[in-house]
C-alpha cells in the first residue's frame, strides 16, 4: 500500500514543467520528407527588388547597390541539409558603411546557379546605378575619361544600353568611334558587367 502511494507521487512529480525534460522530449524540427533535413525556412531579408538584385549579382556581389561601398559582409546561413550531403539556405549581404542589405537563397542542389532564383536573369549592366558604371568604366579600362563623362553626365546602366541601342554613345558621351565600339563590345559581353577588379 505504502509502496504503490509512493510510486503515485513519484508519476505526479515527473508530469510536473522540467525545462530539460520538455527540451529532450519536443519533437525534432523536420518536414514529414525522410529525405530532407530542414531546421529553418529560408527566410528572405532587405531589400528584394528586382532592379536591385539583378544589378547586385551582375556585378559580382561585392559592390553596395546605394553608396558604391565595397564593404560588403556576407553572411551564410543553412536552413537544411539531404541526405545526399546537399545544404540550402541562405545568404545575406550587407554593406558595412550604409546597412543596405539584401539576401539570395542558395542551394547545393541547383546546377545551373547556386543562386538559383537568379536562373534566367538577364547578364549586363541592366540597372546599374552610376557608381558601378564608374567601376565599370575603369575595370575596363575605357580610353578618353569615360568613367568621368559617366559620372558627370549620370549615365546608369540602363541608359548606357539605351545609348547603344540607338548608336548615340559616340555623339552623347563625346567619344571617338573606336571607344563606342569597344563600349559596345563590352555590353555584348555576358560577363562584362562583373566588377571585382578595382581601379
Ligand atoms: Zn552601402
Amino acid at each position: 500500500m505504502f509502496a504503490c502511494c509512493k510510486k503515485e507521487k513519484k508519476t505526479v512529480l515527473k508530469r510536473t514543467f522540467s525545462v530539460r525534460s520538455a527540451t529532450i522530449q519536443s519533437p525534432r524540427l523536420s518536414t514529414a520528407d525522410p529525405q530532407m533535413v530542414e531546421w529553418k525556412e529560408q527566410l528572405s531579408q532587405g531589400d528584394q527588388s528586382y532592379e536591385s538584385r539583378v544589378a547586385f549579382w551582375n556585378g559580382g556581389m561585392s559592390m553596395c547597390i546605394k553608396c558604391g561601398s565595397r564593404a560588403i559582409e556576407r553572411m551564410e546561413e543553412q536552413s537544411g541539409v539531404r541526405t545526399n550531403g546537399d545544404a540550402y539556405g541562405v545568404v545575406v549581404f550587407s554593406c558595412k558603411r550604409c546597412g543596405w542589405n539584401t539576401s539570395f537563397d542558395f542551394d547545393d542542389g541547383s546546377f545551373d546557379c547556386w543562386y538559383y532564383e537568379a536562373i534566367g536573369w538577364p547578364r549586363g549592366v541592366l540597372h546599374y546605378p552610376i557608381s558601378y558604371m564608374v567601376t565599370w568604366a575603369r575595370k575596363h579600362q575605357l580610353p578618353e575619361n569615360v568613367d568621368q563623362v559617366i559620372k558627370n553626365q549620370r549615365i546608369t546602366g540602363n541608359i548606357m544600353l539605351e545609348l547603344d541601342k540607338k548608336q548615340h554613345v559616340e555623339s552623347t558621351l563625346g567619344v571617338s568611334r573606336s571607344t563606342a565600339d569597344q563600349i559596345h563590345a563590352i555590353l555584348q559581353d555576358k560577363f562584362g558587367g562583373i566588377l571585382t577588379i578595382t581601379e
